[in-house]
């Protein structure tokens, strides 16, 4: 995992890393890592295949890219890919070639605090493995995030709740740490959003399209259908059960953040019974019910 520093700064709503001194896309950092003398290299930002970006330029105070064409042999083995793939886009971030040897190898860069590969991803992927052209996935992410999420529970009684809610006698608690995160759930709702059709896809592969949560009287699968984090992703509900915190005037008692994105901690939830739920936590019986279906 490469790490760099936050810049001040964003760039097309991307924060961007101060690298030696510059400040640019996580993706230009990768590519200045990567490069070996004989190679040269580009990022391809998704604006078709026949140019890359190379730098990131202050020019009379407004940021610009630089562009390079690709040389012709590139941009044709880049189509090739595509082609293969039956795909439009997909192309992983970085082509780097080696122009002698007219060869080329390709870069996913990746935070796995943003992103996951898209299904496309997944396909261009299993493409290359099959045209046996090398890749890889540099994955980065910046200092501070790397810092500032705890990773277990604050508060030694909410551990000992969800403990004494989840397991069964003389069950460890261990297996089931996999349903918190507690990082921003800003960043954690970030990286559900990005990922969020996809998971609903794979939930009603595995279980059907019935709602799993089933509150009665609420419950109506025609309200359509979305993803529900059994332990939500934040919830004030132990601030105010175990430790009676008193909200701030005019607000409602703080949240901690909780629950994951792991497939453990989702299910699938007809709308009405979703917006129920909302910040609820489950009582043990349903709870243990759906960790069982999930983990099946
Ligand atoms: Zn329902």
């Amino acid at each position: 995992m490469l790490r760099f520093n936050r810049a001040n700064k964003t760039w097309w709503r991307k924060p961007l890393a101060i690298f030696r001194g510059r400040t640019i896309p996580a993706e230009l950092a990768v590519l200045s890592t990567e490069l070996k003398p004989d190679e040269s290299g580009a990022w391809l930002n998704s604006r078709g295949l026949a140019s890359g970006v190379v730098d990131l330029m202050n020019v009379g105070g407004e940021t610009k890219t630089a562009r390079i064409p690709l040389p012709d042999c590139v941009t044709e083995s880049l189509r090739k890919i595509l082609a293969a793939a039956q795909l439009r886009k997909g192309i992983p971030d970085l082509v780097i070639w080696d122009a002698p040897a007219k060869s080329i190898r390709l870069v996913e860069v990746k935070c796995p605090h943003w992103d996951r590969p898209t299904s496309e991803q997944e396909i261009i992927f299993e493409t290359l493995r099959r045209l046996q052209i090398p890749f890889k996935v540099v994955e980065w992410e910046f200092i501070e995030d790397a810092h500032s999420a705890p990773s277990t529970f604050e508060f030694k009684e909410d551990r000992d709740f969800f403990k004494r809610l989840i397991c069964q006698d003389g069950e460890s608690f261990d297996r089931y740490l996999q349903l918190f995160d507690f990082r921003s759930p800003i960043v954690k709702r970030k990286e559900f959003n990005a990922r969020r059709r996809g998971l609903l896809a794979m939930l009603q592969l595995k279980h059907g399209r019935g709602c799993m949560l089933a509150y009665p009287g609420t419950c109506d699968d025609a309200s359509g259908f979305s993803v529900d984090h059994i332990i939500p992703l934040s919830s004030n509900v132990l601030n105010k059960r175990l430790r009676a915190l008193a909200p701030k005037p005019g607000k409602k008692v703080e949240a901690q953040s909780l629950g994951s994105n792991h497939p453990l901690n989702l299910v699938l939830a007809c709308n009405n019974c979703n917006g129920h739920k909302k910040h609820r936590l489950l009582d043990w019986g349903k709870l243990r019910e759906l960790l069982k279906l999930n983990a099946d």
